[in-house]
């Protein structure tokens, strides 16, 4: 059988597959340090390299900062467009890797077999899978499944700042069907996961000024008013008691989850309990009458990040300050709308100032939430393909942070995103000793090769 057949290539190729990953990683491409600009080119420059041994033909683009990978090659059926980023993040405190970060290696460890070094997990390990998949599948049938493009960017780590230009300029090229994007990871230890909600984000950054000068509490304390207790006061009603943000409007446009995806969140068995422990605590504390879930993939929510004001050195000493200030975030879901969202919380502030203080705002960043439609036939195919792989079915799950480079398929070219991984919590990405599980490498090659299998049907 086809499908099978290419399967065993994968298993029977693993030895070599592991081999082209770890020279890979090798490539100290650390984008966000110029020291490292000519290992970023030699990354790319292996990409490049790899991908017309399969056939591919490939480019390394040159823009701004570091180059971009772009290959296709053509195929029967969807067009299909793989991203990925080959840049990793920096490895200090070098003191606390085991093994020198760019001289992977395989190890053995009481949960199995890892392939450790920088970028293992992210991206380089996630973005083999898809490579190996191709390559198998090349092997075996001397075409691919699907037309196939692949695009690589070197800048991921670093802010992706040549990414919408880039993508911009060349939207014709890059438009496929659908975006496959591979930097996430599983629920879990085994539960493959489709990533179908993306939360937005609102930054806010408020300045309160009350008197002009900072006053002596003894002297003024009682009469002149105190920004601290204004501030104070103001970061309280963002909340009720129940957990709700009274900011007006703000739920406007919020949506009920799907009874569909409700109910496969339900099966996933989170236990809010379980998650609070790891970091000492254990009580939900967003919107009563939530799960867990919702409250991290699919209600939106507002949090001081910073606060500050007064005398903030050792000792004491009795101020009464002029000014008081605090960074609030809001981290928002589909149908909200940022600067909308920014005029109702500066107008929520205002009305809450007493007359002889003023208040400044500082914007910081906005974007809005994004949503999949999942009535894509993809998410359907990919979601049957990936449960015939892996111990547990898939899901379509929630991400509670942000990955612009989902908007930007959506908004610059068009398309949908769908969002597969095989990284673990564990992989201790952007830390020393990242890592990737040996069977994550294995079964997500694996797994694209049935994915490619379902779409191409
Ligand atoms: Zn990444």
């Amino acid at each position: 059988m086809t499908l099978n057949a290419v399967l065993d290539q994968v298993d029977g190729d693993l030895e070599s597959s592991v081999a082209r990953l770890l020279e890979l990683l090798r490539i100290p491409s650390i984008s966000t340090d110029p020291a490292y600009k000519g290992d970023c080119d030699t990354a790319a420059e292996w990409l490049v390299d790899d991908l017309q041994s399969i056939g591919f033909d490939v480019s390394k683009r040159p823009t701004t900062g570091h180059p971009m990978v772009v290959a296709h090659a053509e195929g029967e059926g969807p067009h299909v467009l793989f991203y990925g980023h080959y840049d990793v993040q920096p490895v200090d405190p070098l003191s606390l890797w085991d093994n020198p970060p760019f001289e992977p290696r395989l190890e053995d460890t009481d949960k199995g077999p890892v392939i450790r070094g920088r970028g293992s997990s992210d991206d380089k390990g996630q973005l083999m899978t898809f490579v190996e998949a191709c390559r198998a599948w090349k092997t075996v049938h001397g075409s691919l499944p699907a037309k196939i493009s692949l695009f690589f960017e070197g800048e991921e780590e670093s802010g992706s700042p040549s990414l919408v230009p880039f993508m911009q300029d060349n939207a014709d090229e890059l438009k496929a069907d659908i975006a496959l994007i591979c930097d996430t990871g599983l629920f879990g230890e085994s539960t493959p996961a489709i990533v179908t909600r993306l939360r937005g984000l609102l930054g806010e950054e408020l300045t309160i000024t009350g008197p002009n000068k900072d006053l002596h509490s003894g002297m003024y304390g009682g009469i002149a008013r105190n920004p601290v207790r204004v501030l104070s006061k103001i970061i309280a009603s963002l909340h009720d008691a129940t957990g709700k943000i009274m900011v007006p409007n703000f739920y406007d446009g919020v949506e009920e989850l799907p009874t569909n995806i409700a109910q496969q969140w339900n099966d996933l068995g989170f236990e809010d309990a379980e998650f609070l422990g790891e970091v000492g605590l254990g009580v939900p504390a967003g919107e009563d009458g939530r799960t867990g879930l919702e409250m991290i993939w699919s209600r939106p929510t507002c949090e001081v990040n910073g606060i500050s004001g007064g005398y903030q050195g050792d000792g004491f000493k009795t101020v009464l300050p002029s000014v008081a200030s605090a960074k609030i975030s809001f981290r928002l879901v589909p149908g909200q709308d940022p600067l909308k969202l920014r005029e109702s919380f500066r107008a929520f502030v205002q009305a809450q100032l007493p007359e002889d203080c003023t208040v400044e705002f500082k914007a910081h960043g906005a974007s809005s939430a994004s949503e999949m439609s999942t009535q894509h036939p993809a998410f359907e195919q990919a979601r049957a393909a990936l449960s015939d792989e892996w111990p547990n079915p898939a899901a379509f799950v929630g991400c509670g942070g942000s990955i612009p480079i989902a908007g930007h398929f959506k908004d610059i070219l068009g398309m949908d995103a769908m969002l597969v991984g095989f990284g673990k919590d564990d992989d201790q990405i952007h830390s020393p000793n990242e890592k990737y599980d040996l069977s994550s490498f294995h079964k997500g090659i694996r797994s694209w090769v049935r994915v490619l299998d379902a779409m191409s049907k």
